[in-house]
């Protein structure tokens, strides 16, 4: 059994952030750095800022990561990414399925699993969203919902694969709307989460498996949300956006976790 799962809180920058923007914003992280500990941090780029700040992150613990990558390592696919060269420009990380490429872009379980299966093989770790729409929470079928994506998105991944994938639970209806989900409501499907993992993986891979919210995560609801016994850390988007708030959430997150059993 794991001694206690690390908190991850990870920066998802979406479609803002030019260069001078990227490199002020990244002073200031890295200059808190000495006070992350063992939090995992990290941030999430757009593409073209991805030279720069893999530059600006050398030799700072804060990891890389890209909102998105294609499943075939090369060839003709204009305006594609492929793993192989988000490991060359020095990420570790990768956003795969987010809601809003499930929802704009068209993407499927069955896709999601091919960019998980093309992340896994260049050794990123894939940063896996899922999560429920309104209309399903107000149906009850959130944790179906949940366990249907998980399924389809780890389908053919044996154990030791899914011990290299996070976990993003982040409610369709939290994401940049300001309505954050409630400690208990997220746990809940934490809860549920883990226990899709061991039915599927076993309780040792339930017990290691990073688990995290997303979801109008704020400084002010970050302490309350981490100190529950299955949310591990946070997928942040526009509070990642500015310094402050992305530092606070770090900082509230390690008190959570201390405080933790
Ligand atoms: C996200 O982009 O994954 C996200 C959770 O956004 P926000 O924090 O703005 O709701």
């Amino acid at each position: 059994m794991p001694e206690k799962r690390p908190p991850f809180v990870a920066g998802n920058w979406k479609m803002y952030m030019t260069l001078p923007e990227t490199r002020a914003l990244l002073d200031s992280i890295v200059g808190a750095a000495s006070d992350f500990h063992s939090a995992q941090v990290i941030v999430i780029p757009p593409f073209t800022a991805l030279a720069e700040a893999s530059r600006r992150l050398a030799d700072s613990p804060i990891a890389l990561g890209a909102q998105n990558l294609f499943w075939e390592d090369k060839g003709a696919f204009t305006g594609e990414i492929s793993a192989p060269l988000l490991v060359d420009i020095g990420c570790r990380y990768v956003v795969v399925g987010h809601s809003e490429r499930r929802q704009l872009f068209g993407e499927t379980d069955d896709t999601v699993n091919r960019r998980l299966r093309a992340a896994l093989r260049s050794g990123l770790v894939p940063i896996l969203c899922i999560g429920e729409t309104l209309e399903e929470r107000d149906a009850g079928r959130t944790l179906a919902r949940v366990r249907t994506q998980i399924q389809g998105a780890l389908e053919g991944i044996p154990p030791e694969d899914f011990r290299k994938i996070v976990l993003a639970y982040e409610p369709v209806w939290a994401i940049g709307t300001g309505r954050t989900a409630t400690p208990g409501q997220a746990e809940d499907v934490h809860a549920g989460l883990r226990q899709k993992i061991a039915e599927n993986y076993g309780k040792d891979a339930a017990a290691y498996a990073i688990i995290l919210y997303g979801g109008s995560v704020k400084p002010a609801n970050s302490f309350a949300l981490l100190r529950e016994k299955n949310i591990d850390g946070f997928l942040v988007g526009g509070a990642s956006l500015e310094a402050e708030s992305f530092i606070s959430i770090v900082k509230e997150a390690l008190k959570a976790y201390k405080e933790k059993a």
